[in-house]
């Protein structure tokens, strides 16, 4: 009797600290179930493997989540390396700056495309509210536009390298001003290239003529900014390559445009992509001519929906001004771009949607509708 009564203790108290460990493990096992006296034998064998299978059981289980951990991770890490290795890879940035028209609407500034290779920013047209959304793209993590020293971090001080102006139409180069004087403001010390077609000079003496009040009164009478960073470099342009350096070399293309004698398409060569501006222009070969497969065509366009709704004599000027969403698709089949960019987008009440559907009726490549601050 002794002895039944001495192994049935052991049984218990091995019962209770298996009983209390798996509470305290994992809190599945009501407390007191398996602690059961005066049990049989075989009971506790069948007690004793159940509780060896539960063992089993939940160290497999963890086993097995401790290796889908490691498995997710390789499979992130093997998805997030080549990812990074892409965006490396790549050294050019589009940043649609203004996509707008002279509609003054609220959600599209004047035109303007950052061309950004590394951190230096090469713009094409200068459209009202252009340094702004240059802020902005800053503020979204563009390089090129974001405050570069430390103690600058809580302003803004976006930087423009080169400017490019397709032609002189007002809405394109509206915030030229803004251009040449707000950066110089926050801390440009050399003078600002701008390259355009003849007429240019006039455009940018008339912009520095009007505002030498406020040169004097910054750089004299308050000893304010750079003596120097206001100045502006100006290169009256013909067809032919136009600039170059280390990251881009630029060429200018003529377009036909309303009764423009000079307005031109750019065509821009960075390390890794070929891009084409068509500027505002109608309909012509030029466009396939320069882009042949390249790898970004940024191009003008209006809605043919919504142009047939325009008064005769709105049609017969925006006819022989600019490019048709159909007409863009079948420049783009025979440019054969990689990427289509739609900007300058004239709807005239239509949508993206339907300007979309215009291209594609025609061109069966990528296109997209762009809009201010989209990165490409
Ligand atoms: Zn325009
Ligand atoms: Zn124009």
């Amino acid at each position: 009797m002794e002895i039944r009564r001495s192994e049935e203790r052991d049984a218990t108290a091995i019962l209770t600290i298996i009983n209390d460990a798996a509470v305290a493990y994992c809190g599945v096992i009501p407390a007191g179930r398996w602690h059961e006296p005066y049990m049989s034998a075989d009971e506790l064998q069948r007690k004793i493997t159940a509780g060896i299978a539960f063992w089993a059981a939940a160290s497999w289980a963890i086993d097995f989540y401790r290796r889908m951990a490691t498995l997710r991770s390789l499979v992130g890490i093997a998805i997030l390396v080549p990812s990074l290795a892409l965006a490396q890879a790549s050294r050019t940035q589009i940043v649609m700056l203004g996509t707008g028209t002279p509609i003054p609407d609220p959600d599209r500034t004047g035109p303007a495309v950052a061309i950004v290779v590394d951190t230096v920013a090469y713009l094409f047209d200068a459209g009202t509210g252009v340094v702004r959304r240059a802020s902005a793209a800053g503020r979204n993590g563009i390089k090129a536009f974001a405050p570069r020293a430390p103690s600058l971090q809580s302003q803004y001080s976006p930087r423009f390298d080169r400017v490019f102006l397709t032609h002189l139409h007002s809405d394109h180069t509206l915030g030229l001003a803004d251009v040449i004087f707000t950066p110089w403001i926050q801390g440009r010390r050399v003078p600002l290239d701008i390259y355009g077609p003849p007429g240019t000079n006039r455009l940018v003496t008339g912009i520095l003529d009007g505002n030498a009040e406020d040169i004097a009164e910054r750089t004299v009478a308050s000893g304010g900014p750079s003596p120097e960073g206001w100045k502006s470099v100006v290169h009256e342009i013909s067809e032919g390559p136009v600039f170059q350096d280390s990251r881009v070399t630029v060429t200018a293309f003529a377009v036909p445009h309303a009764g423009w004698k000079y307005a031109f398409g750019y065509r821009v060569q960075t390390p890794d992509r070929l891009i084409v501006i068509s500027g505002d222009e109608r309909a012509n070969p030029s466009i396939a001519a320069q882009c042949r497969g390249c790898d970004v065509l940024i191009h003008e366009v209006y809605s043919a929906a919504g142009f047939a709704t325009l008064p005769a004599l709105r049609q017969v000027y925006h006819a022989q001004a600019h490019t048709s969403a159909t007409q863009l698709g079948d420049i783009a089949t025979q440019a054969k771009p990689k990427l289509l960019i739609l900007y300058h987008q004239l709807f005239f009440g239509s949508t993206d949607d339907v300007l979309l559907g215009e291209v594609r009726s025609r061109f069966s490549g990528r296109v997209v509708s762009a809009k201010d601050l989209d990165v490409y």
